[in-house]
């Protein structure tokens, strides 16, 4: 498999009525996967979405989506997932910026599209995902008539096929472009290594709960049907449906952030539950404290992997393996893992020369699986992708046996129960406030998220503003997960000559000691 468009045809040749996915309990056949995305292909071409263009999905997963994916494949178009939880000026920012020429939304997310077209300089045709047959423009009724049949088109691993969203140090989120590679190319490199990583095989049963509209849900759904194995898809993270459908469908590996680990193991029910199926639990996409590692594997009691990777990467390049947890040095739980197959890592000082091991630097790495780039902005794409090398904006280090170690983020970035967030752009917003003088925007420890995200405000003289008009006015603008959880007014913020906020001084009184 070297592409996203070739994977349902090659596995349902193999599979063909074994259940690639189960979503809502509702299973689909490799062999329907194949036919229903050539529908959803062929429907594409109809609705004048030829190769390059922008299709954008906003949603919680249904079968609809996941076969829409594929369809958009065929279609040679690209599939630009969206986070159901933004608000309508972010998610207009994002169709606008990526030049959607069609939307597909589903029932929770539909209320929505009226608040952010109006944000947009005009609406997009609207077709609806995982509704009913009888819903205006449902998804069933629009492929109708479109024919079931391959499309007559060739695929190249190196054309982009998917745009997924993220933010950096300067604001406004940027549209990476990951080609088909991006998601298959960790896979081969396994393969070819014969490395048999988590033991996860075409006899597997997957679940996915993390959305897909971030690299690491995406990745995970293409992986597990490159194998051949099942994959049942939760509609959003549930931790007793979790539970519950781990024992019914005897799920053999799946895979979360720290911060749902936590939430999960906190589940009265995770006592009871069978999981005596579960074979290995990966997680990722933040650091993890050594306490909820060690919660998780005694509970749990099956084999744990860490990957470390972005979007930019293509999702995980590094990855601690099982082994690597078993009768290792307390200290090796602190590390992010060693590089998977074909990947390169490098630790560069701020010169850009490459450091020795042990010594800190910024993480760069080198991945068969990186970007193309961001989506018309050359600029960054520069600044983060230097020759086939990612600037991951991470700060660690290299020991001598090559585990990579993250100790503290070089960009200024908030990770709040598994969603990446850049003060920058809540910053922009409270600075909006005609009676805001000064705003910086941190993170505090919390003990359910991780992180929280806290706003220190310098008001204009003689302002009445209290902790409330921030709130409401953040409020409109943000994802509720933006929105900060504390006020507090302060006389001035520390910043250096450069005028550059020193958010480590603003920091280091609430993380004192813990860090
Ligand atoms: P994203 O922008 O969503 O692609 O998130 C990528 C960032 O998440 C990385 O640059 C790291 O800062 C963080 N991250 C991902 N995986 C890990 C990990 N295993 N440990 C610590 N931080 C991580
Ligand atoms: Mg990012």
């Amino acid at each position: 498999v070297t592409t996203l468009a070739t994977l349902p045809a090659l596995r349902s040749q193999r599979l063909g009525p074994k259940a690639a996915l189960i979503v809502r309990d509702e299973p689909l056949s490799y062999d329907a996967l194949e036919r229903r995305s050539n529908q959803a292909a062929h429907a594409l071409r109809r609705e004048g979405i030829h190769p390059g263009a922008r299709v954008a999905v906003l949603g919680r997963e249904s079968l609809d989506s996941l076969v829409l994916l594929f369809g958009v494949a065929k279609a040679r178009a690209v599939y630009v997932g969206l986070n159901w939880r933004l608000a309508p000026e972010e998610l207009a920012y994002i169709l606008e910026d990526s030049g959607a020429q069609l939307l597909f939304v589903d029932e929770e997310s539909a209320a929505l599209v009226p608040r952010v077209f109006e944000k947009m300089r005009g609406p997009l045709p609207v077709v609806r995902v995982g509704a009913p047959l009888s819903a205006p423009g449902a998804f069933a009724h629009w492929c109708e008539g479109a024919a079931p049949t391959p499309l007559d088109m060739a695929y190249d691993p190196e054309e982009v096929v998917v745009q997924l969203y993220t933010s950096g140090t300067t604001g406004r989120p940027k549209g990476v472009l990951l080609p088909h590679r991006s998601f298959l190319a960790i896979s081969h490199a396994l393969e070819a290594h014969g490395e048999c990583w988590i033991g996860w095989t075409e006899a597997s049963v997957s679940m996915l709960f993390v959305p897909t509209f971030h690299i690491g849900g995406l990745w995970w759904l293409v992986r597990g049907l490159a194998l051949g194995s099942t994959q049942v898809v939760l509609r959003s993270f549930e931790p007793a449906t979790i539970l519950s459908s781990l024992a019914r469908y005897r799920v053999t590996h799946t895979c979360m952030v720290p911060a749902m680990m936590q939430i999960l193991l906190g589940e009265p029910g995770i006592h009871q539950a069978d999981l005596s199926s579960l074979k290995a639990v990966v997680y990722g996409g933040a650091p993890i404290s050594t306490a909820l590692l060690e919660k998780g594997r005694r509970l749990l009691g099956c084999d744990f992997a860490q990957i470390y990777g972005m979007t930019e990467t293509g999702n995980c390049a590094v990855c601690l393996r099982p082994e690597d947890h078993q009768n290792a040095p307390a200290s090796r739980l602190r590390a992010a893992g060693r590089p998977f197959p074909g990947v390169q890592v490098r630790v560069l000082d701020e010169q850009g020369h490459e450091v020795p091991p042990g010594t800190i630097g910024q993480i760069c790495l080198n991945s068969p699986a990186r970007m193309a780039g961001y989506w018309h902005q050359p600029e960054e794409t520069q600044k983060t992708l230097v020759g086939e090398w990612v600037m991951t904006g991470d700060a660690g280090y290299v020991d001598a046996e090559g585990f990579v170690y993250i100790c503290d983020r070089v960009k200024d970035m908030i990770i709040s129960a598994g969603e990446n967030i850049y003060p920058a752009e809540i910053e922009n917003v409270i600075r909006s406030h005609p009676e805001v003088a000064d705003v910086a925007v941190i993170g505090v420890p919390d003990e359910l998220w991780g992180e929280a995200v806290k706003a220190l405000v310098v008001k204009q003289p003689g302002s009445t503003l209290r902790a409330g008009d921030i709130l409401r006015h953040t409020r409109g603008a943000l994802a509720e997960f933006k929105v900060p959880k504390s006020v507090e007014f302060t006389e001035g913020l520390p910043r250096n000559a450069a005028g550059k906020l020193l958010k480590g001084v603003l920091r280091e009184p609430y993380w004192k000691g813990r860090e």
